[in-house]
């Protein structure tokens, strides 16, 4: 099947006892058994429910991947792969990631005797230097939050592969509509399901996708065992959300293209951080691993201190000033103050996240509207 009939379809059959198109939502956290052990494969709620089971099975496909396990919230998510780890082992990882990576690493997994190195991964080689017989993951973020630097998945793959390390992708920047790390050699895709894959701004939800049987019963013990599990509800929202994902995608993307040109040019913008520009630095690689660039797009604000970035992050009307992307509303976000407070402003400075960067989630409005905002906004 193809991408947008998988995301409409997979995991989901009529309800069996009703006939019901869309999966019902299962609001139980039991299910009777006929004598102790006797049941249909649903026992307690927190490690099996039908609605998330057939949501689990939808994103495994859209990732072409064999298993899908869904999480309370993408950090949820990411904290059962590092439970995956022991004290003495060590990870490697991006210096440009998502400012709550990079703080349960650094301020929970590191104290429990996790030792990480955050790199420059530009040049996948980079990579090859820092592993040794401790290393047992590689976690990669791409595009990068918020600079959009690219990953080459597939030669990082390499490195993993021939010294035995897993290889964990965060997708959530691109969305398995234009990336499926699986495919390029990676382990585990984790998504924070919140952003694109939802779409509506109305879940907050994680998800890990993955092939191996033996990975998977491993990740499934701790997903039951610590219980960072969503509810039926939420399960629902983001199957009804993914049956538009390929639409809205491409939506995000061709909107994405025509504000990135017309930003490129903008007399009020120094960097402009977008990976569908041929001058961006990993641009032929970004071509090569994803479909198309998104709509994601950074910029820096020509000679503004933080008082006019915050006078432009505040003076838009169809943009909503917001943490959180991916939704069918456009938002513009400030990461210094915002997302990525939880990184010192040394590490934030050495990767170009500057006090005057803004950090846009371009929506699916209609691109006039858009424009003409951009256009008052940074008058
Ligand atoms: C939002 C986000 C996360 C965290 O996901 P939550 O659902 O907010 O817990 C992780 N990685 C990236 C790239 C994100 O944007």
């Amino acid at each position: 099947m193809k991408f947008g009939t998988k995301a409409i379809h997979a995991g989901q059959e009529p309800d069996p006892s009703t006939g019901a198109i869309m999966t019902p939502i299962y609001q139980t956290s039991t299910y009777w058994q006929k004598s102790p052990g006797d049941n249909k494969g649903f026992e307690y709620s927190r490690g099996t429910n039908p609605t998330r089971k057939a949501l689990e099975s939808c994103l495994a496909a859209l990732e072409n991947a064999k298993h899908g396990l869904a999480f309370s919230s993408g950090m949820g998510a990411t904290d059962a792969v590092m439970k995956l780890l022991s004290p003495g082992d060590e990870v490697i990882t991006g210096d440009d990631l998502y400012g709550g990576s990079y703080r349960i690493f650094t301020k929970i997994f590191s104290n429990y005797g996790i030792k990480f190195h955050f790199i420059n991964m530009n040049d996948a080689q980079n990579v090859k230097q820092y592993v040794n017989q401790n290393t047992k993951l590689i976690w990669i973020e791409t595009p990068t939050n918020p600079t959009m630097q690219i990953v080459d998945i597939e030669a990082v793959s390499v490195i993993a592969k021939a010294n035995n390390i897993l290889l964990a992708v965060d997708n959530t920047f691109a969305s398995p509509y234009l990336q499926n790390p699986i495919d390029l050699g990676a382990d585990i895709v984790m998504h924070s399901v919140t952003k694109y894959l939802g779409g509506h701004s109305d879940v907050v939800m994680g998800a890990l996708m993955l092939n191996d049987d033996d990975l998977y019963k491993r990740l499934w013990f701790i997903y039951n065992a610590c219980g960072a599990t969503p509810g039926p509800m939420d399960s629902f929202l983001v199957l009804r959300g993914l049956k538009t994902l390929h639409l809205r995608m491409k939506a995000h993307c061709e909107n994405g293209r025509q504000i990135a040109a017309y930003l490129k040019t903008h007399p009020k913008v120094d960097k402009i951080y977008w990976p569908g520009f041929t001058d961006h630095p990993n641009h032929d690689i970004a071509k090569k691993q994803m479909r198309d660039f998104g709509g994601m797009i950074s910029i820096t604000l020509k000679g503004a201190d933080l008082k006019e970035t915050f006078r432009v992050a505040s003076s838009f009307k169809v943009f909503s000033l917001a943490e959180s992307l991916g939704g069918v509303e456009s938002l513009i976000n400030h990461p210094v103050s915002m997302t990525h407070g939880s990184i010192p402003k040394a590490e934030r400075d050495k990767v170009g996240v500057t006090d005057n960067l803004l950090r846009l989630s371009v929506g699916v409005e209609d691109i006039e509207d858009l424009l003409d905002d951009l256009k008052q906004a940074l008058s």
